[in-house]
Order: C-alpha cells, then sequence, then structure tokens
C-alpha cells in the first residue's frame, strides 16, 4: 500500500463553559484534522490537537510541518508504521502533535485494511470501559455543585482540577466529597501548581477523603521533587506533564519517581510512542493512564481504542468531548453517562463530511 496524499484542515471548538486550570483558563481550543488516501483507496484520519505549554507546538507550527511530511511521505508504505516515525524523527525533534496526527491515520488505515476495530488490531478484547470527566477549578461550592450535576448525568468518576492555595484546595476537595457522597471515585489533579511541601501537606487529607491519586503534584522539571512526593505519601502519585516521551517514561522508571504514567497522544506523538511508554511503564511495575487534550471525536477516539487495547492502561481521562460538540465529524462510540463503548466499525470509525 502506499500513500497517496495527506491533506489537513483546521477544525475550533468552543467549550460550554469557560474551563480553569491552575495555568490558564481555557474557552475553547483549534484542531489539525489531517487526512491520508492511499492507493487502496482506503483513507485514514488523524488530527493535532497540539497545546503549546505542554506539548511545545502550536497549531500553525502543526500545519506548516504537516507540509513537509507531505512531501516525504508521499509514497510510503501507511502499513510500515515504524518506518513512517522513523522518517518524521529523522526530519524534526519535537513536533509531537503532527506526528501524533499522521500516527492515528496510519493505525485508522491499518485496521480498516484488516477490516477490524482498532482496539481488536492492538490486541484488545472488550470495547466498553469507564472514562472519568473533568471538574475545572472554581470555588468551593461551584465545583461540589458541577460535581454533583455530573454525578447525576451518571458519572462516576470525577477528576478534580487543583493546584492553587492549598487552603482553598482543601476546601474544594471537602466541599466535593461531602457533595457527592462516598460511591463517587475522585483523582486530583494539582498541574504543577503545588510545591513538594505543599504536596505533602495535602497527601493526607486526599486519602482521608478517599481519594484514588493525586497527578502531576509539582512542576514538570522537578523529578527529583516528584520522586520525594512519591516516597513521603501512600496515595499514589501520577506523572502527567513530566512524562511526554518514552525517554521521559524511562528515566521517571529508573528514578522511581512515580507511580503511574499519564499517556497522552498528543504529548508523545500517537499509539506507537504510547505503546512504547506503557510497555517501559509495565517492565517498571507501573500502571498508565491515558488523557486527552484538546481535541475532536479523531483524536478521542483513538485514544479510547488505546485505552480498549491495553491492560496495564487502567485509568481513562477521555473526557473532552463531554464538553465540546462538533456536527462534521462525527461517530467513533456511544457514552451513557461516563461508560464509553467504541461502535462496530473498521479503524477508529469517524465520519468527517466534506473532508
Ligand atoms: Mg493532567
Amino acid at each position: 500500500m502506499k500513500i497517496t496524499d495527506i491533506q489537513v484542515k483546521k477544525a475550533s471548538f468552543a467549550f460550554d463553559k469557560p474551563f480553569k486550570i491552575s495555568f490558564a483558563v481555557l474557552y475553547g481550543f483549534e484542531t489539525m484534522v489531517l487526512r491520508i488516501d492511499t492507493d487502496e483507496g482506503i483513507t485514514g484520519y488523524g488530527e493535532a490537537g497540539p497545546f503549546e505549554y505542554v506539548t511545545g507546538d502550536n497549531l500553525d507550527t502543526c500545519m506548516v510541518i504537516a507540509q513537509a511530511f507531505r512531501e516525504k511521505l508521499i509514497g510510503e508504505d501507511p502499513l510500515a508504521i515504524q518506518r513512517i516515525h522513523s522518517i518524521m524523527n529523522g526530519m524534526y525533534h519535537g513536533h509531537t502533535s503532527v506526528k501524533a496526527a499522521i500516527d492515528i491515520a496510519c493505525y485508522d488505515i491499518a485496521a480498516k485494511k484488516m477490516d477490524v476495530l482498532l482496539y481488536r488490531f492492538l490486541g484488545g478484547h472488550n470495547p466498553t470501559f469507564v472514562s472519568d470527566v473533568t471538574i475545572g477549578i472554581r470555588s468551593p461550592k461551584e465545583m461540589a455543585e458541577e460535581c454533583l450535576d455530573w454525578k447525576k448525568k451518571g458519572f462516576s468518576i470525577l477528576k478534580i482540577k487543583l493546584g492553587e492555595d492549598i487552603r482553598e484546595d482543601a476546601e474544594r476537595i471537602k466541599a466535593i466529597r461531602s457533595a457527592v457522597g462516598d460511591d463517587v471515585t475522585l483523582r486530583v489533579d494539582a498541574n504543577q501548581g503545588w510545591t513538594v511541601k505543599e504536596a505533602i501537606q495535602m497527601a493526607p487529607l486526599l486519602t482521608s477523603l478517599n481519594v484514588e491519586l493525586m497527578e502531576q503534584p509539582v512542576k514538570d522539571y522537578d523529578y527529583a521533587g516528584l520522586k520525594y512526593v512519591t516516597e513521603h505519601t501512600d496515595l499514589p502519585i501520577a506523572a502527567d506533564e513530566s512524562c511526554r516521551v518514552p525517554e521521559d517514561a524511562a528515566k521517571l522508571a529508573n528514578m522511581r519517581a512515580c507511580d503511574a504514567m499519564n499517556i497522552k497522544l498528543m504529548k508523545c506523538g500517537g499509539i506507537e510512542p504510547a505503546l512504547r511508554i506503557n510497555a517501559v511503564s509495565e517492565a517498571n511495575n507501573l500502571w498508565c493512564m491515558l488523557g486527552c487534550m484538546g481535541e475532536s471525536v479523531i483524536a478521542n477516539t483513538a485514544a479510547m481504542h488505546l485505552f480498549a487495547a491495553m491492560d496495564n492502561i487502567r485509568k481513562a481521562d477521555l473526557d473532552i468531548t463531554f464538553f465540546s460538540h462538533c456536527d462534521w465529524i462525527t461517530g467513533g462510540f456511544t457514552a451513557k453517562g461516563g461508560e464509553i463503548t467504541l461502535t462496530e466499525r473498521p479503524g477508529i470509525g469517524i465520519d468527517v463530511d466534506g473532508f
């Protein structure tokens, strides 16, 4: 099989309401939708959802780099995904979002060629799982009310954004636990907002409120600090911004700096490097979770297939399409509350209208 063309198009999405995390307020997002055509008539879709503060690239760089990749990749075999990555990595360091777009489209093509869903192509057996939904930073009362709303809509796992003043963060999480009761799973994400000592101060409260994990408490570059937090609390600690690519996962595992890695396709460059992060983690007796950036159902469903395929990826944070809607990119999965079921169609099962 040969790639005959690679086309890209910008897409924009508005959030239902502004979304605040420790280092930014987000009103919506833009992505680059990508389409790969082949000489066998099979088309694959991918998507780049860059978030410059984390991935280092942006929509403008994605559009430029995608054109450079297009020139080198036309004529290449999309099923030779290792070679595709080798060509892309030989041209540019970083630029992981656009690499993820190409990677997702190639996996979509490969699974379509085999006439199976992508999670089956990757070796999985169960198309249904539960994702959390994320609650942005607001006042304790507003966050508690929002959590209760999501619980009423059928969500059983809530990911709570914290990472501001720890006294107010403590009030937030106490108000939330008291509002939702004991039958909802809570996880927290400080998005680098705490110091090492603040994270260690917060941990006993979080443990007493039966919070299941603390994500990225300290600065992304502070591996020693992350290790110190991990060693001084019983709460599982997950690395997110500290774990972008497989080489980061190897360093974190060597240092025993965390208990888990939060994989995102946009941080690492797609499914192939994500599989390597998971392999490094599993071989070091660490588990993974799978998160998302601002993305449509294209990249989000690709991540869902990866989640459904890999036993060691244990927690899903694949909630972006619960807050953002798009009428021309559809399909992929159905959701009942937080319970997601992948749609019975080959590849990632996406329709892109007019592209
Ligand atoms: Mg995170």
